[in-house]
């Protein structure tokens, strides 16, 4: 029993190896085809080398992949799997081949739909969760042995009790690993992303200062130099154009400069109902011209000090990624701020186009767009900015139905 049980644990660690080694550098851990492909090999390893315990009856871990891709990516995931199940059971044949198919369908069913409140749970809970999946499955399957036993006897308890335990001891040191590797893998990701912002402040900072200057005093120089009288028409147009640019350029450096640190002279202690009114009339023309329809709701009543003109820029930030989500769509785009405990929420619906699990892991990443005219540079702004607010930013999204991003201010005490 020691030696077939040490295999399958050698299987189950093959996948977690190979990710580690091959894919976790990827920038996306949500490597869809590899997964199934190592999912589908590994199940069929397991059902390959069952286990046998001493009394003679033998089981196997073919569901272990199974139940680990369905909660975490649901039927989508689970659906090429329980195929590999059937599809290998049905090859190798023999008493009972039905009742395991109804079975492995009947599975097939349920646990995907764990899959929505699964992703939700913390590190702990989800161990415990597919423990209590995987022994949820095995002791119905040890029921349906029952219909061959007349009587329950101890030798049927023993079996019992052995392959639940190796069952729900296996799931729990494997979701100990996958819980690990992703954490690890969303940490690394995390100090990449603070690393690239502090190079962004610290440069955003001294350059745009440097910039400014001479860029105001051309300026300055040029709209003088246009006021006299000896230049034609031809050099006034040049001027103009000049001129034009300049702006450009200076409205650029600015908001480069909303990467810096906090300015003193902005800092406020505010509700954000001041806040929030000011950039709704901004982007009202904005939503207008668009066909987005507005919806505001307002009930916080906690402080928080903060930046003024930064805030505003993300929030800004923040709307026009929603209108510009519903672009050619049409649509609402909600805001609601609250309090909640200690905690200032906001958050910001739209109906728009949504994002996949992969294009949410990468927003922020300086110079991301999938927009045309787009710079990639707000949203990682507006992480920039939540992050001097000790806040944190959750995102759900699904696409073709809309993104909803939470903001959770801790307020001042
Ligand atoms: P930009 O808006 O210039 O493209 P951002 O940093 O603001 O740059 O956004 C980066 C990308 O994130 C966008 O190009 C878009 O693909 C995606 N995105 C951001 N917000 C949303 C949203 N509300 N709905 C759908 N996609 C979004
Ligand atoms: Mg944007």
């Amino acid at each position: 029993m020691t030696e077939t049980l040490l295999i399958n644990f050698l299987i189950l660690l093959l996948p977690v190896l190979i990710y580690l080694i091959f894919l976790e550098n990827k920038t996306t851990f949500y490597n869809t085809k590899f997964l199934i492909l190592l999912g589908a090999i590994t199940t069929i390893l397991c059902m390959s080398y069952p286990i046998r315990l001493e009394l003679g009856f033998t089981f196997d871990l073919r569901y272990f992949p199974f139940i680990i891709a369905s909660l975490y990516g649901g039927y989508k995931l689970g659906f090429p799997l329980i195929l590999v199940v059937i599809g290998y059971r049905i090859i190798v044949g023999g008493n009972g081949t039905i009742q395991s198919i109804l079975l492995s369908i009947l599975f097939f069913i349920l646990v995907p739909l764990l899959h929505k409140k699964f992703v939700k749970l913390s590190s702990t809970k989800k161990v415990w969760c597919a423990a209590m999946v995987a022994g949820g499955i095995i002791i119905f399957y040890l029921s349906t042995l029952t219909m061959y036993y007349e009587t329950l006897n101890r030798e049927f308890w023993i079996i019992s009790i052995n392959s639940l335990s190796i069952y729900v001891i296996c799931i729990v040191f494997i979701m100990i690993l996958v819980e690990k590797i992703y954490h690890n893998m969303k940490k690394r990701e995390e100090l990449i992303q603070l690393e690239q912002m502090n190079i962004i402040n610290d440069l955003s900072a001294s350059v745009s200062h440097e910039i400014r200057n001479p860029l105001t005093v051309t300026s300055g120089f040029l709209q003088l130099l246009n006021k006299s009288t000896s230049l034609t028409s031809e050099e006034k147009w040049y001027i103009d154009l000049s001129l034009r640019e300049l702006n450009r350029a200076e409205k650029i450096v600015s908001d480069f400069l909303a990467f810096g640190k906090p300015q003193s002279v902005n800092m406020v202690s505010s509700n954000l109902e001041e806040e929030t009114i000011y950039v709704k009339n901004i982007i009202t023309p904005y939503a207008n011209l668009h066909e987005v329809s507005l919806e505001f709701n307002f009930s916080n009543t906690l402080f928080k000090k903060l930046d003024r003109n930064q805030f505003q820029q993300c929030l800004l930030n923040l709307y026009k990624n929603g209108i510009e989500a519903m672009k050619d769509l049409g649509g609402t785009l909600r805001v609601d701020v609250l309090s909640k405990r200690n905690n200032i929420i906001i958050k910001i619906s739209d109906t728009g186009i949504g994002m996949t699990q992969e294009e949410i892991s990468r927003l922020g990443k300086p110079y991301y767009s999938t927009k045309a005219e787009g710079t990639g540079l707000g949203m990682l702004m507006v992480y920039n900015t939540i992050n001097k607010l000790n806040a944190k930013i959750d995102v759900e999204s699904e696409k073709g139905v809309g993104t909803t991003f939470t903001l959770t201010i801790p307020a001042q005490v």
